[in-house]
């Protein structure tokens, strides 16, 4: 299928719209959402589009769930993200963490200036996580705008599907990230490269990548081959399982979004 067909790219993809269009769009419960990717080393198995590829797909059938009435917009993604971790690894293509930062202020300020009031930011690459923290609430003091902010991954899609060590390290190119991409485009796998590499972390307490304490790594400090988690797992029925529990979770959470009034937060004595 061609990159803009589809429900979500015909119906619900905002630049496909005219300038007078937007302008005379309702848009106080309109929820923009712009997904932020990567494009960046994931071993030997999987393609540098990754991250941006998971989004993609997973946004576009998220949206393809929504009832017609929703008032739900869909800008073209950031593809690249904040990959620094990764450039020791060839093909690895980084923003700086003020590059991205001013990349997202500007659409969001752009969006405001067109009358917006709800921007989404849709991450799927680990490294971009705690960026887009500081990015949303930024957003929200200098616009005004209401940020909201999911990575899909921390929905738990997985939690029964993968090993417990899996879900606490296997947080690049192993059974999860590999499952989703054998749904989506089976064809970008390389089924004879999957391997299971789990850094040495498991042997500490406290320090994990990812979770309670954590250190700063960058990739090649914990992994050979590019990846944690164990990739030979992966199978297409576990990613379309998880792909489809995003969605449903997803669709739903879109809807409670583009009702929810941030002025009504602070109680009432
Ligand atoms: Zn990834």
């Amino acid at each position: 299928m061609f990159r803009y067909e589809g429900e979500a790219w015909e119906k619900r993809f905002l630049p496909r719209l005219t300038y007078a269009e937007v302008e005379a769009m309702e848009k106080e419960d309109a929820l923009v959402i712009l997904p932020v990717g990567a494009v960046e080393q994931h071993g030997s198995h999987l393609p540098l589009m990754t991250d941006a590829l998971i989004g993609e797909a997973l946004i576009t059938r998220t949206l393809e769930r929504l009832p017609e009435t929703a008032n739900v917009w869909l800008l073209p993604p950031v593809s690249y993200g904040k990959s620094n971790e990764h450039l020791d690894f060839a093909g690895t293509i980084s923003l700086s963490a003020a590059t991205l930062q001013s990349i997202i202020t500007d659409i969001a300020v752009s969006l405001q200036r067109s009358g917006f009031r709800r921007l989404m930011l849709f991450n799927t690459h680990g490294g971009n996580v705690d960026l887009l923290n500081v990015v949303s609430r930024e957003i929200r003091v200098q616009t005004g705008l209401m940020v909201f902010y999911v990575n899909p991954h921390s929905l738990d899609a997985d939690k029964d599907l993968v090993t417990p060590e899996e879900h606490e390290y296997g947080i690049h190119g192993g059974d999860i990230e590999t499952s989703l991409v054998l749904a989506f485009k089976p064809g970008w796998v390389h089924e004879d490269k999957l391997v299971n590499e789990i850094p040495a972390v498991t042997d500490y307490k406290y320090l994990t990548m990812e979770g309670r304490i954590r250190f700063a790594w960058k990739m090649s400090d914990i992994s050979r081959s590019g990846i944690a988690g164990d990739a030979t797992l992966a199978t297409a029925n576990k990613g379309e399982l998880m792909a489809e529990r995003i969605a449903s979770e997803l669709a739903l959470a879109l809807q409670e979004i583009s009702h929810f009034d941030i002025d009504r937060i602070v109680r009432d004595k």
